[in-house]
């Protein structure tokens, strides 16, 4: 493989045009010369992948630079791997290939509609048929193929938050009625420590609604779409064909989601397999009943809180407002706005597979993802940082003690919000 040649100037150190003394530098100029030995075949093989054709569109405007999470703690970005690409690196074998968050905000600002989130799958697929995917990442598909999530957690245990709800909550499979909300838990909801309270404030809030909800149970199985963007896409496919046969057994009207990652799945990739869902994040069912949550709050919070908008329910599926209508329904919750939000908000480090990459990622940035949200979060001044992504939750909580910020901002779902002003 040819490698980059770094460009010697070249100088004539006597030369005066006209009377003007041009010796040295300002001379270079005037002669042609050869700055890199070019390897345009390492961008052809990039573009001759399927969806992976728009990284030869790349005209070096660098508009993406400026916006991309990780150019923020490394350096990195379309424009970079472009031109690592023409002068010598081999994507599919470079570190560069598994710090894509696909959080999309090199996409809303290209001119060239270069498209990240669908070249990453396409070149990390080739890494996956070859066997060079990370090993952390690795593990989270082999845990994903044998317990249908990527935490390894025994499938059966993934209603046992229910025990602790305080109210009851219809499994389907015992209960063999219709349900109107067919309620997706999630995987991190499920079983995470602090997505299990999460998932015991939405039940709480569903039932003080009189919402008729039903849940899946051990069942229910990961959406797979940050295993598809991490380049598993025939593990994605083997989810989807199984939640979707799942969701068949049972009538409902709607089905509703905790997470923006299975929101994005099953809106924008199931109907590929035949899976059409009235789908909508929680925060999108919730927001227009603001009205009917009003006169359950029973208290009032008195917080300063500030929103991370998750990419995936944000960027990606435009949905900034349905958050915030919550937040500012709350009783004294005064809702404060980092500079980076809603098209421009900064990605938590958890998209694309970042969720299962922190360890290798740490090699190639000055720090998480994560800890720099947290690090912009306590600028704010804001007592609590309101999330809605089950990913999330655990990574701010960790990024609040990793750079010593314990005490000075605590990590809310925005449901459990919610849930605290009833009590
Ligand atoms: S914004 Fe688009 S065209 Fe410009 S450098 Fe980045 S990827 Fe290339
Ligand atoms: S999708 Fe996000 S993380 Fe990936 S290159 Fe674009 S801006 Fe950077």
């Amino acid at each position: 493989m040819p490698q980059s040649v770094k460009a010697t100037p070249i100088e004539k150190e006597n030369i005066v045009v006209d009377g003007v003394d041009i010796s040295g530098q300002w001379n270079r100029m005037f002669e042609q010369r050869v700055i890199f030995r070019y390897t345009p075949e390492n961008i052809e093989e990039i573009a001759a992948l399927p969806g992976a054709e728009s990284l030869a569109y790349c005209y070096q405007c660098a508009k993406c630079i400026g916006v991309c999470p990780v150019d923020i703690v490394g350096d990195y970005g379309p424009r970079k791997i472009y031109r690592k690409a023409q002068t010598g690196t081999v994507l599919v074998d470079s570190p560069d290939l598994w710090l894509c968050t696909t959080c999309q905000n090199c996409l809303r600002v290209c001119p060239k509609e270069v498209n990240m989130i669908k070249i990453m799958p396409a070149v990390r697929e080739v890494a996956v048929n070859q066997g060079t995917v990370p090993p952390e990442l690795q593990k989270a598909f082999e845990n994903t193929a044998r317990y249908g999530n990527p935490l390894g957690e025994n499938p059966r245990k993934r209603a046992e938050w229910t025990k602790d709800a305080g109210v009851p909550v219809t499994i389907m499979a015992q209960a063999k009625r219709a349900v109107d909300v067919l309620w997706y838990v999630s995987t991190y909801t499920s079983y995470h420590q602090r997505g299990k309270d999460a998932a015991r404030a939405m039940a709480r809030v569903f039932t003080a609604l009189g919402v008729d909800f039903g849940i899946l149970g051990a069942e229910e199985k990961d959406d797979g779409d940050s295993q598809r963007l991490a380049g598993e896409k025939g593990l994605f496919e083997m989810l989807a064909e199984q939640n979707i046969a799942t969701f068949g057994k049972y009538q409902f009207n709607k089905l509703v989601v905790t997470g923006p990652h299975e929101f994005n799945a099953f809106k924008n990739l199931y109907p590929q397999y035949n899976g059409n869902y009235d789908v909508a994040h929680y925060t999108q069912f919730l927001a227009p009943k603001v009205d009917q949550l009003k006169p359950l709050f029973k208290k009032s919070l008195n917080k300063k809180v500030t929103f991370h908008d998750p990419c995936y329910l944000g960027r990606h599926n435009g949905e900034y407002d349905a958050p915030r209508d919550l937040l500012r329904a709350i009783p004294g919750v005064e809702l404060i706005e980092m500079p980076r939000n809603r098209v421009n908000g900064y990605c938590c480090g958890g998209g694309g597979g970042g969720m299962w990459l922190d360890s290798f990622s740490r090699d190639y940035t000055t720090m998480r993802l994560s800890d720099r949200r947290v690090v912009e979060a306590v600028e704010t001044g804001a007592d609590v940082l309101a999330v809605c992504c089950p990913f999330e939750v655990s990574r701010f909580e960790d990024a609040v003690k990793a750079t010593g910020n314990a005490g000075k901002l605590v990590v809310r779902d925005v449901i459990e919000l919610v849930d605290e002003a009833m009590k």
